[in-house]
């Protein structure tokens, strides 16, 4: 390759438990590669937030897929914040996706099998021109099987809590570090046991366990796998 050829874009997917760095990572790698990031758990979040306002009975097929057809999604960039948020028909529910309220039901509604696809389809339009960093359960085995660099990430339970806690805290005082810890386990375990697209990690994918790394250290860890598939040197 000469050395002004245009490097060569790839898919990077970052899957794993719920509250472990992953969309941090994904937006560092993103910032660094000069890549688009894509918060796939929000289509989620976006969804379950529209059922929830619209009484929604997700247990009947018929509602669900009557209510996806009345559901847009987009990720618009917001040069203030230097972060694209999500839009819901129009509306940025960028902030309150993030309720426990939401996050209580999500697991729920992303096990339903037309909901997964709907939102996977659409995943995967996003990455048909590669350039993407893409965080979420199934983004490895299911969106991108075939992509050129799969991270699986994890941390110790105890580092999670505490780190969703510090986070949820700023906003919501009430809250207690026990809700969170029952919030990470219950969708810990519907993701892991779900039929359609259970969270697993592909056989090709790195493990990165941050538990004991700070931010620049998981981001160099990820940074040199990237290049390394950039350069198509397979390791
Ligand atoms: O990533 P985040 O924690 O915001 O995702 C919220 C929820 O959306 C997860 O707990 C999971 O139930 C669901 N999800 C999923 N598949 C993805 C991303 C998220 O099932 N690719």
């Amino acid at each position: 390759m000469s050395a002004h050829a245009p490097l060569r874009k790839i898919i990077i997917t970052i899957d794993g438990w719920s509250s472990c760095g992953k969309s941090t990572l994904a937006k560092q790698l993103a910032g660094a590669l000069g890549y688009i990031y894509i918060d796939s758990g929000a289509m989620y979040r976006a969804i379950t937030l529209y059922f929830l306002r619209n009484h929604v009975d997700w247990t009947k097929l018929r509602a669900v897929e009557e209510a996806l057809r009345n559901i847009a999604i987009e990720f618009i960039f917001n040069p203030n914040s230097g972060q694209s948020e999500t839009f819901l028909n129009g509306e940025n529910v960028e902030y309150v996706i993030r309720d426990m309220v939401v996050a209580e039901k999500v697991s729920e509604v992303a096990a339903i099998k037309a909901v997964r696809d709907f939102a996977v389809s659409q995943q995967q339009a996003m990455g048909k021109g590669k350039g993407i960093v893409m965080d979420g359960r199934d983004i490895g085995t299911v969106v991108f099987p075939r992509a050129e660099l799969k991270i699986f990430m994890t941390a110790d339970n105890a580092v999670r809590v505490e780190r969703r806690f510090k986070e949820l805290y700023a906003k919501n005082p009430n809250l207690t570090i026990e809700e969170i810890k029952a919030n990470l386990e219950m969708r810990d375990y519907i993701d892991s046991h779900r039929e359609a697209s259970p969270l697993r990690q592909a056989e090709d994918a790195f493990v990165l366990d941050n538990s004991n790394l700070t931010m620049k250290e998981q981001l160099d860890i990820a940074l040199r796998w990237a290049r390394e598939r950039i350069k198509g040197i397979v390791t």
